[in-house]
């Protein structure tokens, strides 16, 4: 049986955070807030690969209120998440997702990115789709005020 799941997620860009993105570094004078490394990428591709397995979403599965989960690499998110997939039997057959934002410009990361979320994952890079838009100046993310991703995830059951 083949199933689909979606996932978003939203963090805001502050001072003295490392901007991280898909697992990488972007070099950038601000930085997404949260608990994590709160990569908002992999925040959301971890909720649609969770949303496809009928489990509870990231905060319920690392909850943030957990100080085993402060600082982490967020890779480490679907490291587990691959984890599950194996234990029930699924095959992760690709995800896709947005990424929404003015700045940074993140193009030329993409090729880096899809090949972290792809070894983390333990599928190939061509599985892994990711895309960048900006909100055209408009609302909270037109400002800068943060960075939004959304994802859906493809999943085969046996
Ligand atoms: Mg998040």
């Amino acid at each position: 049986m083949n199933r689909i799941g979606v996932g978003y997620d939203v963090h805001q860009l502050v001072e003295g955070r490392k901007c991280i993105l898909g697992g990488v570094e972007i070099p950038y004078e601000r930085g997404l807030d949260g608990h994590s490394d709160a990569d908002v990428l992999i925040h959301a591709i971890a909720d649609a690969v969770l949303g496809a397995l009928g489990e509870v979403d990231i905060g319920h599965y690392f909850p943030n209120t957990d100080p085993k989960w402060k600082g982490i690499r967020s890779t480490v998110f679907l490291e587990e998440i691959a984890r599950v997939m194996k234990e029930k039997g699924a095959t992760l057959m690709n995800i896709d997702s947005s990424l929404v934002g003015e700045e940074p410009k993140i193009s030329k990361h993409i090729p880096a990115m899809k090949e972290h979320i792809a070894k983390s994952l333990g599928v190939t890079v061509g599985q892994v789709g990711i895309k960048a838009t900006t909100n055209e100046k408009m609302g909270f993310l037109g400002r800068g005020e943060g960075i939004a991703a959304m994802a859906v995830a493809l999943i085969e059951m046996r």
